[in-house]
């Protein structure tokens, strides 16, 4: 069950603090897409997300939208002059490992930032780099991530009992 905890959780990536951050020495940020930082139905970059990655690049992260979903779905997310990783494969290890070799960033230095236990955090944990939780911006979901969804109700009513994870109380 530990490959499902998050070294962080946060309500969302709006309203997280990037220089706690920098802080911890992390350069490189990895954000999930769908109910991340849009919702699923959400086709193109909105304002808010594009002042926040304005915003980290000011702060010198380096940005990749790290995400399962196929090229076409990100075709509209590259006028952020941001990385575009499609199909990652989430929780494989695999495409964590990919990137971090070919733009040259530790474990240590690498964030992922999403909304879910089976693919961001599993994956993030499994390739040894900082994992942060976030709430799902909406309640709806791709097909698969629905049953995804489902097995996670059982992790999150575990930690609720252990007192490891609740929903909503955030920590750093
Ligand atoms: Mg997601």
């Amino acid at each position: 069950m530990k490959r499902f905890i998050p070294d962080m959780y946060q309500k969302s990536i709006y309203e997280m603090d990037y220089k706690a951050l920098k802080k911890k020495r992390i350069r490189l940020l990895l954000f999930d897409l769908d109910n991340t930082c849009v919702g699923y139905h959400e086709k193109y970059p909105t304002n808010e997300m594009k002042k926040l990655f304005k915003k980290l690049e000011k702060m010198g992260f380096t940005v990749i939208i790290f995400s399962n979903a196929p090229k076409k779905r990100l075709i509209p997310f590259q006028e952020l002059g941001v990385i575009c990783h499609h199909s990652s494969m989430k929780p494989f290890s695999y495409h964590f490992k990919k990137v971090m070799a070919k733009y040259q960033f530790k474990r240590e230095e690498v964030c992922i930032i999403g909304d879910q236990l089976f693919t961001d955090i599993r994956g993030g944990n499994k390739a040894g780099i900082v994992t942060c939780l976030v709430d799902p911006l909406t309640e709806e979901d791709f097909i698969f991530t629905k049953i995804f969804r489902a097995m996670e109700g059982f992790v999150f009513a575990k930690f609720f009992r252990q007192d490891i994870l609740k929903k909503g109380r955030y920590y750093e």
